[in-house]
């Protein structure tokens, strides 16, 4: 199941892996929580996925409307395919409602990057991770810390598995295929320095005030580095509504940039500025300072390697933090256990020794394969 940007780059390892593996008939459900092409489509083709088998089409709303919509359309078509396992990534809200339409029909959930926690629960994604945890039957650890967090909270200990980072597998994956001189190029990066932003979290973008407080500090900063600070589509609409002006800041606005591109740009800068959860770990991984906009991290080993560090939304704090780290030389910052570029190897290899369910067997193939016919047939019941 995929839906939202990060969905993408943490399913195609896996998908790879299953087709390598053998035995598995793995069903692409899209859910449509992100549906236009340069949030979705795009990531799909350039991580060379296959077209989704099943798109829910469930487009934009409320979370608890997009919620609804993927738990009844997905009902439907796990109703008909029957599979032995529902596989969630991540931490967006598809994650969430494929988690619990499974348990409803006692199919067993894994979830893909368990046992994350900011501790922060204002943060939709963080009760959404608590919640897929509750519900899963194996539970897949990036880093030491995610599995103590699920051990804390009761989480048997037999159900997590420690196997790496399946988003770091997509970075391993997609380095030898970009080429930082063509992303320069392409979007008009000179010689020198620069510095890569991105901003989308509610807490940051959704308050005028604090957004607005937020581009002052990237202004300031901007005065010494240029950046390049691709826009979210919530944050775009932020910034529109607020008639903000970037280009006189010397920052440069981008439209979401495509994966590939996107890492070329990660690897090549002096200074990232993020509050991703994603970002801050191609960072890490790729050396670059990054500098998380944000005042918790569900990714604490990222500043435990030594190159990510929590600066808040304080503009003052922000800037002085960004002319100290660019004054720095750059240091080698370690990489955490297991980020190697194998996670969705280890985690196929825990999948494969899971005997099928009879929710399976009762169904139309062994592994819950889907036929045009029926996926059709699904998706017009869906519609009416
Ligand atoms: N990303 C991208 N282009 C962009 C911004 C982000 O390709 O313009 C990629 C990047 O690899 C990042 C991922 O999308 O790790 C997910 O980003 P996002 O910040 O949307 O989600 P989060 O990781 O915060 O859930």
């Amino acid at each position: 199941m995929f839906g939202a940007r990060p969905n993408f780059m943490k399913t195609a390892p896996l998908y790879r892996a299953m087709r390598a593996a053998g035995g598995f008939d793995p069903v692409l459900v899209h859910t449509g929580q992100h549906f236009d092409r340069a949030m979705s489509d795009d990531f799909i083709t350039a991580l060379e996925l296959p077209a989704p088998d099943v798109h829910l089409g469930v487009g934009p709303g409320s979370q608890a409307w997009q919620l609804a919509e993927i738990i009844k359309r997905m009902e439907a078509v796990l109703l008909e395919v029957r599979p032995d396992l529902t596989v969630v990534v991540g931490d967006v809200s598809s994650t969430l409602a494929a988690a619990l339409v499974s348990v409803t029909l006692d199919i067993p959930v894994a979830h893909v990057e368990a046992g994350l926690r900011s501790r922060d629960e204002a943060m939709p994604e963080e009760r959404n991770r608590m919640l897929v945890d509750r519900v899963s039957s194996y539970l897949f650890t990036p880093s030491a810390d995610a599995g103590e967090n699920l051990a804390a909270e009761g989480i048997p200990t037999d159900r997590v598995f420690h196997v790496g980072n399946v988003m770091i597998d997509s970075l391993h994956w997609v380095l030898p295929r970009l080429s930082l001189a063509a992303t320069r190029k392409k979007m008009g990066v000179g010689a020198g320095r620069y510095g890569v932003v991105t901003l989308h979290r509610p807490t940051n973008v959704d308050d005028p005030a604090t957004l607005g407080r937020l581009i002052g500090a990237l202004a300031e900063v901007a005065v010494r580095l240029p950046l390049f600070f691709p826009l979210h589509p919530r944050t775009r609409r932020r910034i529109d509504e607020m008639d903000i002006d970037l280009r006189r800041m010397a920052i440069r606005a981008l439209p979401p940039v495509g994966y590939p591109d996107f890492i070329a740009l990660l690897a090549g800068a002096s200074l990232v500025l993020t509050d991703s959860g994603g970002v801050q770990e191609e960072a890490t991984v790729l050396g670059a300072p990054c500098l998380t906009l944000r005042d918790n991290t569900e990714r604490p080993v990222t500043i435990l390697c030594g190159g990510n560090e929590l600066v808040g939304r304080d503009p003052e704090r922000i800037v002085a933090a960004a002319r100290r780290r660019l004054a720095a030389p750059r240091i080698a910052t370690a990489r955490p256990p297991l980020w190697d570029g194998r996670a969705a190897e280890r985690i196929v290899d825990v999948l494969a020794d899971i005997p099928p369910t009879t929710a399976s067997t009762a169904g139309s193939s062994a592994h819950g394969g889907l036929d045009r016919t029926s996926e059709t047939r699904v998706l017009e019941e869906t519609v009416r």
